[in-house]
């Protein structure tokens, strides 16, 4: 079998392939919590997230299933300071939060450029606020946002993989040289950003999933980002399934994991943290999921590689 299908990833063919969208409300966002993190100064403070509903990315990557908590049209103006208001009438006080809206917030379609003010109004006392995009849509609204709440932004990013190969068949219509266009720029703004990287991509084994993790880490970090995220690859978004059945692709192990984040830590080049969001779907063993997801919790907060949890499973 060859390495790479012959039919074309594109826009057509993964929307074909999607499930039912979950309905949504344009005043309530779809998600909200409060979790620690570690900051870059090093304590470990508590973080709000509010996952915005707004209108669907326009971009369709091969990987993404945050279409699925999305709305077919632009949210009218005002519904999202109205959500952001919802949500932080539910949560405990934090210093930080997170407003990531499956998509770009820098996409005038997703988050109304009108609503900027009430935004940056909503979020003027945290110290931290970190939003997501597309490097795409990073440029004069960024600096907008970044003054109106008074350089205190984050921007989240996709870099997904540096895999030459891979990364094209992603969909994602990035180039390396986007995404370090892109963090140059934040940076010369004094504008931090952090890169989501996938671990175990299709078309990687497992040996090839950790390799491109690290390489992308160090991209990134040389990039100028100042944190990494290592998201393992799942199905469910249809076109995934569609790969995983053809041969294209395995989810990713936890071992994969804890070794891909335990490099990052050791790079000491910045805070890198694994999502642990769904980790047991990454376990194949019982005895050992809760103390593994433990560590790795620790690991990400302290930012230190701790002690591997020995099981039988590993023998
Ligand atoms: S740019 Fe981000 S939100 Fe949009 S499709 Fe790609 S991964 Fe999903
Ligand atoms: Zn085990």
């Amino acid at each position: 079998m060859s390495r790479y299908p012959d039919f074309r990833i594109d826009n057509r063919w993964i929307g074909s392939l999607r499930g039912g969208k979950v309905p949504v409300d344009p005043h309530i966002p779809y998600g909200y919590f409060n979790e620690p993190e570690r900051m870059s100064g090093g304590r470990v403070e508590e973080v709000t997230t509010i996952l915005l509903t707004n209108q669907e990315c326009p971009y369709r990557c091969l990987m993404c299933d945050l279409w699925k908590h999305t709305a077919n049209e632009t949210v009218p103006i005002g519904a999202i300071p109205i959500q952001i208001e919802y949500a932080l009438s539910r949560l405990s006080s934090t210093k930080h939060i997170k407003l990531y809206n499956s998509g770009s917030f820098f996409d005038r379609n997703a988050i109304p450029f009108d609503d900027y003010k009430s935004i940056a109004s909503l979020v003027s006392t945290y110290q931290t606020v970190v939003v997501e995009s597309h490097t795409a849509f990073i440029g004069a609204d960024t600096l907008f946002f970044n003054e109106l709440i008074q350089n205190r932004l984050e921007v989240a990013m996709g870099l997904e993989t540096i895999h030459p190969d891979v990364l094209p068949r992603l969909n994602k219509r990035m180039t390396l040289s986007d995404f370090r266009h892109a963090a140059g720029f934040l940076a010369s703004e004094g504008i931090s950003s952090r890169a989501f990287i996938l671990l175990q991509p299709p078309f990687m084994s497992e040996v090839e999933g950790i390799e491109w993790a690290k390489r992308s880490m160090d991209f990134a970090f040389d990039a100028g980002v100042s944190t990494c995220v290592i998201i393992p690859v799942r199905a469910g978004n249809g076109s995934i399934d569609l790969l995983a059945r053809e041969g294209y692709f395995t989810e990713p192990g936890l071992n994969a994991l804890e070794e891909v984040l335990s490099y990052g830590i050791g790079l000491n080049a910045g805070r890198v943290f694994a999502d642990l969001w769904d980790l047991d779907r990454f376990s194949a063993c019982d005895r050992c999921i809760s103390q593994r997801r433990e560590r790795l919790q620790q690991m990400n907060l302290q930012q230190t590689i701790l002690p591997e949890i020995s099981c039988s499973c590993q023998e």
